[in-house]
């Protein structure tokens, strides 16, 4: 968690780590919960800062650790009111740049989140696929993006709160799975982030173990990204995960998922114009959701430089879409926000590093 010679950030600290190093300093346990409060709740960038602990015990604290938050290196506002932060984490060999991006709904602002820099899996169609994996997050930087918008939000619209959390951002969740757990135990709790299971949903290509552990653990909604109704074209458009985890197999784990009455599991279906998009597709998308009580989302593709696919034709969006109503399949056309930005879906990529981002 902590890097050689560097002190640990605390951030980086479950509630108990929190607790113990406390304990470790001469302090009683209950004490960890005004310090979370002031990591989570005021985001104070240094110990010296908990005005309400005593002089001695901020100072054996900032003697002990460190508070290390991401760093803002670009901030790029689209016209429909998404703001895509690029974020520089840590230093030295352990450098890395990630992007968040907050997105306005009517009534609330969601935030995607990253779990990794870069990713491993390689999708085809997906711009972070094609950096491979720098390195996983920390617990602390995974949150750290949510101080970074909660920041951003206080100075520029106090109006709308942050309501909903999704972990779809660059790397896939599931394979930082212990980071993402615990950052997700982090946002339950109520002297800190303070956010509610039914407001956290993270996103996967299918990973086993990990999907069936989060999918019985209730720690958040499970959504799939899916994108292909056959084997054979998952692993065209998507080969590492369609080869670790094939579709059959991706739908028998998800069928031991515990679902509530009210609860589904989300399919992510980014339609690629001419590749996934037509009527036979919807019909065989159509025999897998019967297996498993599930809504989809749809997403158009955003046509990204590099990269082989195309927007598909309105007309063939529509006409999906209807498929899937026609058969009492619950699905939403997601409109994809920040295309001017590179903040849409599959578009998420430390650009500027490419020399193609936009100030
Ligand atoms: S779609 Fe998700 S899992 Fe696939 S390469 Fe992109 S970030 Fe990774």
């Amino acid at each position: 968690m902590t890097l050689a010679g560097k002190k640990p950030n605390l951030l980086d600290l479950s509630f108990h780590q929190l607790e113990a190093l406390l304990v470790s300093l001469g302090e009683p346990p209950f004490r960890a919960r005004q310090v979370w409060q002031w990591l989570w709740q005021k985001a104070v960038a240094s110990p010296l800062s908990m005005t309400n602990l005593s002089k001695a015990l901020r100072e054996r604290l900032a003697e002990a650790a460190e508070i290390r938050m991401p760093r803002v290196a670009q901030k790029l506002e689209s016209s429909d009111g998404t703001v895509k932060f690029v974020l520089d984490l840590d230093e030295g060999e352990n450098a890395a740049s990630i992007e968040t991006v907050l997105i306005p709904e009517k009534t609330h602002y969601t935030q995607c989140l990253s779990t990794q820099a870069g990713c491993a899996m390689a999708c085809t169609f997906c711009r972070t696929g094609q950096m491979g994996l720098t390195r996983n997050l920390t617990p602390g930087e995974i949150l750290g993006q949510i101080l970074v918008a909660k920041a951003h939000l206080a100075a520029v619209d106090t109006r709308l709160n942050l309501r909903n959390l999704v972990f779809m951002g660059m790397g896939e969740p599931l394979l930082n799975y212990n980071n993402l757990l615990q950052a997700i135990e982090a946002l339950h709790h109520p002297q800190g982030l303070d956010f509610s299971t039914r407001r956290i949903t993270v996103s996967t290509v299918g990973i086993v173990p990990g999907i069936l552990e989060f999918g019985r653990s209730g720690m958040g909604a499970l959504a799939v990204s899916l994108h292909a109704p056959t084997q054979e074209l998952r692993e065209k458009i998507m080969p590492k995960a369609a080869k670790a985890l094939p579709l059959n197999k991706l739908i028998e784990t998800l069928k031991q998922i515990p679902l509530k009455p009210r609860e589904t599991i989300t399919f992510e279906y980014v339609l690629l114009g001419g590749v996934n998009d037509s009527l036979q597709q919807a019909k065989e998308l159509v025999r897998i959701l019967s297996h498993v009580k599930g809504k989809v989302n749809l997403i158009a593709y955003n046509e990204s430089p590099g990269l082989p696919y195309k927007t598909p034709d309105p007309a063939a969006v529509e006409a999906f879409q209807k498929a899937l109503w026609d058969k009492g399949i619950t699905v939403t056309l997601r409109k994809s926000k920040g295309r001017d930005i590179f903040a849409a879906c599959g578009q998420l990529l430390a650009a500027h590093e490419m020399g193609e981002e936009k100030e």
